[in-house]
């Protein structure tokens, strides 16, 4: 069984060349994305594992927060900034889910996120979004909800944007107001979640931490977050 899998993944490379994402390295089978030597290469941070970690701590005072986690350390030119930059800017959905999974294994097995009863992306700029084609925080939500089995609640939250035609109307003290802040839709659907607000990268916290306090307006919400990585300071 497995030798005749070997064979046809051996003629799937002939016709369809399929190499790693990370290196370039043929050696790895038609489902994957990553090698196995770029899986075990990914620097972990392991903080899901660990209360008062440095991304928790990031928030601390700002934010309260049951649990929060960042999965890898982001260096400059590292396979991290690398991926990320194929997930974001290359149009490779594909591998955002393949992160994902990867975020949502370690959640589960952190045993600290069982309560999360619904996952929520930050928002993009619908301008932003556009371009892109996709939110990458919802990519990554729904590689994590897949092994999680958890919905993503994916309209919950918006970030409008100021527009010429909205400025037109005349209507530019109103959008001075609500730019770049987050509003959320549907509260009725979040009252008594557990929401893992997710993103793809923390820094400064500054970005979540607003999303985070418009959600925690909603009664009986708890709230955690889950980076696939963290900036080094
Ligand atoms: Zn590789």
């Amino acid at each position: 069984m497995s030798k005749l899998k070997d064979i046809k993944d051996a003629v799937l490379q002939l016709i369809f060349p399929h190499v790693c994402v990370g290196c370039g390295s043929d050696i790895l089978s038609q489902e994957n994305i990553l090698c196995m030597r770029c899986i075990a290469s990914l620097p972990e941070t392991n903080y899901e594992l660990h209360a008062a970690n440095p991304v928790e701590k990031i928030f601390w005072g700002r934010l309260p927060l049951a649990n929060a986690t960042a999965q890898y350390y982001f260096t400059k030119e590292s396979l991290v900034q690398h991926l990320m930059h194929q997930f974001k800017y290359k149009e490779n959905r594909e591998l955002g889910l393949q992160l994902g999974i990867m975020m949502g294994e370690q959640l589960k097995q952190s045993k600290r996120f069982d309560d999360v009863t619904a996952l929520v992306p930050l928002p993009l700029f619908p301008m932003k979004e556009k371009k892109r084609g996709y939110n990458q925080a919802t990519v990554l939500c729904q590689g994590i909800a897949s092994v999680l089995k958890l919905p993503v609640l994916d309209k919950a939250v918006t970030r409008p944007q100021h527009t010429e035609t909205q400025t037109k109307k005349g209507r530019i003290e109103r959008w001075k107001n609500v730019e770049g802040k987050f509003l959320v839709k549907n509260r009725e659907h979040l009252l008594g979640h557990h929401v893992l607000l997710i993103d793809d990268v923390i820094t400064t916290g500054a970005t979540l931490e607003s999303c985070g306090n418009e959600l925690l307006q909603i009664e009986n919400l708890k709230l955690s977050v889950a980076t696939l990585c963290v900036a080094s300071h």
